[in-house]
């Protein structure tokens, strides 16, 4: 199996370094052909508005959907679940979201970088809690049918799945913690 990260911008070196040390093989897409024969995408975060500019710019906008559509899996991490919304509140007026995932999410939901935070989550599928670090998260307001809710934050979704789609507001790949990479990749069709 291999697992493409989106690298346009973020914290795109630390999943590499997660999958790498569960021993699954990583390429960083950059580029429209890097998205040929992988299995799996992550869209990691940081500043969601940089990188909607950014699928532009690359000319990765329409391969990345198709690959989506074509069944690849993906994680998509804070930034990169902005990316995949349905419907994004404060967001910049252009930022076009790909809505692969039926959420509408505020930006910044749980207040600027001061705010940020980490707590423990109850996680479907892992048997202990998960230690998720928040980060200027986007906050989830409304998630829609076709979407599981895998981790609640104080009333608040906070890890989500649809199918093979997952996303998560917080940083698993902070978190010195490969549990939840490691489900994903069992997930993975
Ligand atoms: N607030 C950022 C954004 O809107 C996301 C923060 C993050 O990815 N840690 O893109």
């Amino acid at each position: 199996m291999k697992i493409g990260i989106l690298a346009l911008q973020g914290a795109f070196r630390e999943h590499a370094a997660a999958f790498d040390a569960l021993g699954v093989e990583t390429v960083f897409v950059r580029l429209p052909h890097h998205l040929s024969g992988i299995d799996a995408i992550v869209l990691p975060g940081g500043e969601s508005t940089t990188q909607d500019k950014l699928l532009d710019s690359s000319g990765l906008r329409a391969p990345l959907t198709a690959a989506l559509d074509d069944g690849v899996a993906c994680l998509a991490t804070c930034a990169g679940l902005i990316l995949l919304a349905a419907e994004v509140l404060d967001g910049r007026p252009d930022q076009r979201p790909l809505d692969r995932l039926d959420l509408r999410v505020r930006r910044n939901g749980y207040g600027r970088q001061v705010a940020s935070f980490e707590a423990p989550l109850a996680v479907e599928g892992l048997d202990a809690p998960f230690t998720g670090v928040f980060i200027r998260a986007p906050r989830i307001e409304h998630v829609g049918e076709s979407v599981e809710v895998l981790a609640e934050h104080a009333g608040d979704a906070v890890l989500v799945r649809a199918e093979r789609i997952w996303g998560a507001v917080f940083h698993p790949e902070l978190s010195a913690d490969l549990r939840l990479h490691q489900l994903f990749v069992n997930h993975c069709p």
